[in-house]
This record gives C-alpha cells, structure tokens and sequence, in this order.
C-alpha cells in the first residue's frame, strides 16, 4: 500500500476540476475569518445530500470578500497541489457568485494571478455562473472571463442545481463564449440522469464535469467514447453528496471500460475529505486500476487540458 502511494505521489498530475470556494480547509477558513471556529467548518462540511452540499457550498464561499481572501485561498490550495506533485491546474471560480455578492471580480482575478505566479503549479482559471440562476446573470459573467482570455481564464463553465437549471437555457451565453475564444465546461449527470450530459454536449460543453449518469445509458457511453469526451469524475464527491448510493456502486470503471476518457479530480477536497492522490488510491484499491491504468489517468489530466502542456 504504501509502494502504491509512493507510485501516485510520483505521478506528474493535472487537477482540472476544483472549486476554488470549496477547496478552503478548516484551518485555511480560519485564517480568512478568525471569527469562525474550526468546529463551526466541521459541522459545516458534514452535510448528508446534494442540497446540504451547497448550502454548506454557499456558506463558505460567504467568507470570501475580496482580493485578500480569495488570494489566501488560492494560495493554499496550490501548495496542497504542489505537495501532491500536480504540475497543472484548471481551477474553478464561481464567478456567478462573485458578482451576484457585488464583490470585485476583476481585483479579485488580478489577485489570483499573483497567488499563482508564486506557484511551480501552472494555473488557469474557468469561471463558472450557477445555473439554476437562469442565464441572464450568465451573460456578465461570461463577458468579463472573455475580456480575460488572454490573462488566464481559459474556459466557461455551470454548475449548481442540474434540476432547477437545464443546460438547454445556456445555449446561446455557451455560443457566445465560445466565439469569444473561451473553451466550454459543464458540470452535467451528477445529480441528474444521463438526458442532463446530452444537453450539455448540445451546447457545446468540450468536457463534461461528473458525468456518471452516463453510465445508465449505454448509447450515450458510446458517444462520448466515440468523440472521446472526457469526463472530469471525483469518487470521493459522488459518494458524499449522495449522488451515488454507496462507494462500491461507483461507475469510474465501467465508465473508463467503455472506453470514455477519464480524469480523476477532487472537485472539493476538504468537503469531500479527499485529496488528488487519494482519489488515484481509491482507484486503485477499490476499482482495480493498475498502475499503467493510473498512469493512463494521470495522463489524461494533461492530455484533456484546455492549454497545451505535457507532464
Ligand atoms: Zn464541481
């Protein structure tokens, strides 16, 4: 086991879906807000559904202010990836959010550069708008993240509530950033079925973020395999927020044996208990990935990137 940890920690890696605003540690919350007890984050992160996910999701992102938290945070969070021997990240920002709080959203983006030029972690952002918000909002977002295309926000993406948001309201807001040069995610068959991803590739998302309900649905593997979508999975998160009944019942495997890129991410670590390297372990310990099979996931990280890299 140990031997297995070693190899995983070995393994160059990419993070490609994680949430800045759920990436905050107990301690990390604390040293933006003394006034928060590290129990008050505990009982916070100890949530039982998917609706109790965001609302403690929304509780933590409240903290957030301005420039100086979000620095804090990014800056914590890319030493957390720089332990784990990941030489790239795609990192979340809920953009939606920044702006529907009033916060300033171009100071604060100006301050998660400086966070990140300070990293050995080469870092891009995808800002994200929340979907069951309707696309109205979207349209700013999206407009700012463009003016920053060539200052680090690589992509658009939506996440949130798939029942109370369907991706077929994002279609044009998706086409526009798209012709603004902005490459398009979305978060699609989490807590919904597999109809939530075919939207999501009809309206153009490159990569689909979860994506596990696809497994229910073997035309739809057979798509994605066939155009060769990755989907962005994170076992730990599917087991705590409910999505899945019980980690034995994951489709990680099935979905990879069908041939469906896979890259493994943490999506929000600290609320999920999870680290990068344990989700590679959990591959391995509980789904029978080999190593030359983590090595292909590793890989994939780099390959499904948005910018050219390579480990
Ligand atoms: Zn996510």
């Amino acid at each position: 086991m140990a031997a297995m940890l070693d190899f995983i920690q070995s393994l160059p890696k990419a993070e490609l879906h994680v949430h800045l605003e759920g990436s905050i540690q107990p301690e990390t919350l604390r040293e933006i807000d003394p006034s928060v007890t590290l129990e008050q984050v505990r009982q916070r992160y100890a949530y039982t559904d998917f609706t109790g996910f965001l609302k403690a999701f929304a509780w933590v992102a409240r903290h957030l202010r301005g420039p100086r938290e979000y620095g804090i945070a990014a800056r914590r969070l890319l030493e957390a990836l720089a332990a784990q021997n990941v030489r790239y990240a795609e990192i979340t920002v809920a953009a939606g959010v920044a702006l529907w709080l009033s916060l300033d959203l171009a100071a604060i983006h100006e301050e998660l550069l400086r966070a990140a030029a300070t990293s050995p972690v080469k870092t891009f952002w995808i800002w994200d708008v929340t979907r069951q918000w309707g696309p109205i909002p979207a349209y700013t977002a999206m407009e700012m993240a463009a003016e920053r295309h060539d200052d680090g926000v690589i992509a658009f993406g939506m996440g949130g509530d798939e029942a109370h948001g369907p991706a077929l309201w994002y279609r044009d807001v998706f086409q526009k950033a798209r012709d603004r040069g902005l490459r398009l995610v979305c978060h699609a068959g989490e807590s919904t079925g597999a109809q939530s991803v075919r939207d999501a590739l009809a309206i153009g998302a490159e990569r689909i973020g979860h994506g596990i309900a696809a497994h229910t649905d073997a035309a739809l593997l057979e798509l994605l395999a066939r155009r060769q979508v990755p989907l962005e999975i994170s076992i730990s998160s599917n087991v705590r927020t409910g999505v899945v009944a019980t980690l034995d019942r994951h489709p990680v495997r099935k979905i990879f044996d069908a041939g469906v890129p896979v890259v493994l991410n943490t999506d929000d670590p600290p609320m999920f208990g999870c680290t990068l390297n344990q989700e590679y372990a959990l591959a391995a310990e509980r789904f029978g990935f080999t190593r030359i099979e983590l090595e292909q996931l590793a890989r994939n990280g780099f390959r499904y990137a948005f910018a050219p890299v390579t480990a």
